[in-house]
Parts: C-alpha cells; structure tokens; sequence
C-alpha cells in the first residue's frame, strides 16, 4: 500500500508559515504583500482559479486585487492595466490569468509584466533563469510538487525520474527542477516510442498528460513515487487524475491523489511567490 501524499495538509503547513512571515513582513513594511490577478473574457474555469486566488490571499493576510477585463479589449489596453501595476507600489505579483482570449498573444502580455513582480514564473528572463538554476522564482506547480517531495523527505539525488509531458507551464519547468536536484530526468510527450518502457524505469514518475487514467499499473515499476499533476473532468465535472490511481496505489510507495494532491500546493505556491516578491522589493 502507498503512503498517500497529502497534499492539503502540506499546503494548510506551508500557508500557515506564508501567514506567520506575513505577519511579520506587515510590521516591518507598514503593509501587506500584494498580489494582482488581471483575468480577460469569462471563461468559466479561470473565473473559479481566480476566485480561489483572492481568497487564498485573504486568508493569509495579503492585499489582492482582480482586474476583470472584456474579451474584446486590445493588446494595448491590456499592456497599459500592466503598465500601471508594474508602478503601484502596492502590487509585489501581477499574474494574467491564462488562456486570454485570441487575438491576445500571450507572450507579448507576459513578457510586459516585470520579472520580479512574475509570480507565476512565465516570463521569458524566469524561463532563462530556470534553465540556467539561477535564483529566481518557479513556476507554481512544479515548485509545489519539489515541496511535497522535500516534505515526504523523497530524494531525487541520483534518482531516474520520467515526467509525461512537455508544457511550458508543467513537463518543461518540473524536469528542470528535477535535474536541479540531481534526478536522471527524461522527458516523455506524444511522439515518444515505448511509452512504458521509459515509464517503467521511473523511480519518481510526474504525469502531467491531461488524459483521465493514462498511467496504468503495467506502466510503474514496483515502489515508485507517483506524481499525478492531472485535472480531468468528465461530462458529470467529476475530477480524475491522469493516473490509474485505484490499481497504481497498490505498487507504487507513495502517490498524490486528485483531488488533494498537487491541486491544492499550486495557489499555495503563489502564495509563496508573491510573499519573495515582496521580501525582495523590501530589501
Ligand atoms: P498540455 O496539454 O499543455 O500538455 C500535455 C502534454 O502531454 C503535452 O506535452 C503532450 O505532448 C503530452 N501528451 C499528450 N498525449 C500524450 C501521449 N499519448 N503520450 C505521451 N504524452 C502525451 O497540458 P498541461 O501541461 O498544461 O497540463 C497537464 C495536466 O495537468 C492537465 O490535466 C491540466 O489540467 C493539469 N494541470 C494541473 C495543475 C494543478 O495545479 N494540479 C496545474 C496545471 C495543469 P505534445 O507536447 O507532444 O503534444
């Protein structure tokens, strides 16, 4: 049987220590680490991830803000709402909530938010930075994931790790961090030949796919550690991992579980960004 990483317990830990430094940076600054959410259009998922954004925020002492925004609003009106949050003093995070609408090119509009106010880690100079394993911020993910690791005291010191997908935002980053930490790290993705028997290699395996179930017992060698950063939902909005977790658990020696699994570090890890941003900005 698996030990289950439970990742809403190390998220309730980490955000009471986010609270406890918040705390405190608010006597030493005379005002709250600030954190703002710019969201464009309606998609229905986003409105709920920044919804839960400013709540997080809230509940750890932070000042918040959302700027909700047309679908039809241009490229450089979105570039001048970044342009003033990039001066207000109150603001140490801006994040633009992705996907934008088209006709929006993400890359211009991340890259016009300054990289020390890049909470989310997107921007083309924190890419660099992560490639290079210099200071810098993580993509939130990712970094939540390194924290349940370190938590549950899993090294990744000399360890195989294989991680399914190569997303900008998930597979790219986690295997940086991984071969940071010195893990032998493959990454796998849609053209990869003989899935299973790279995955079958992975003492640590991340699936990062978007396909509910995907990883199957037949694919995890015996006493992986399982990673499961999939957000499936089926036609009823129930929630499913990218792993088989029912028959998975049974061979792996620890796994995540979706819900409450990776989930929950990821708005956690924000949290964590935006307190940095605004402890650099104060040094
Ligand atoms: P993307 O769709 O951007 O990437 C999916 C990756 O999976 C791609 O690299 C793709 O390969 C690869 N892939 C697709 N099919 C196969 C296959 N048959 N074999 C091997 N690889 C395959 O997704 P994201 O990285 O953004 O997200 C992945 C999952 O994680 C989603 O379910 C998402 O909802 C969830 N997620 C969860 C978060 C959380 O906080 N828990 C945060 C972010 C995402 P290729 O590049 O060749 O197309």
């Amino acid at each position: 049987m698996a030990k289950i990483i439970d990742g809403r317990e190390i998220s309730r830990n980490t955000r009471e220590n986010i609270k406890k430094r918040t705390s405190e940076y608010v006597e030493k600054n005379g005002r709250a680490p600030g954190l703002a959410v710019v969201i464009v259009g309606e998609d229905p998922a986003s409105q709920i991830y920044v919804r839960n954004k400013a709540k997080a925020c809230e509940e750890v002492g932070f000042h918040s803000e959302v700027i909700r925004l047309p679908a039809e609003v241009t490229e450089n009106e979105l570039l001048s709402v970044i342009e003033k949050l990039k001066a207000d003093g109150k603001i140490d995070g801006i994040l633009v909530q992705l996907p934008l609408p088209r006709g929006l090119d993400p890359k211009v509009i991340i890259d016009a938010i300054p990289p020390e106010k890049d909470v989310d880690a997107f921007h083309v100079s924190n890419v660099g930075k992560i490639m290079l394993g210099e200071k810098c911020f993580h993509p939130c993910t990712p970094a939540g994931i390194m924290k349940m690791l370190e938590h549950e005291g899993i090294s990744v010191d000399g360890k195989e790790c294989v991680v399914v997908g190569r997303s900008n935002i998930v597979g790219k980053p986690m295997a940086m961090l991984l071969l940071h930490a010195n893990g032998t790290v493959t990454i796998c993705h849609s053209h990869t030949v003989n899935l299973k028997d790279i995955t079958s290699r992975a003492d640590i395996l991340v699936a990062a796919v978007g396909k509910s179930k995907f990883i199957t017992a037949d694919m995890v060698k015996d006493g992986a550690v399982i990673i499961d950063v999939g957000m499936n939902r089926d036609e009823n909005g129930k929630l499913s991992g990218d792993v088989d977790y029912e028959n998975v658990e049974k061979k792996a020696s620890a796994i995540t579980p979706v819900p409450g699994g990776v989930g929950p570090m990821t708005i956690t890890m924000l949290l964590e960004n935006t307190l940095l941003a605004a402890e650099n900005s104060s040094k």
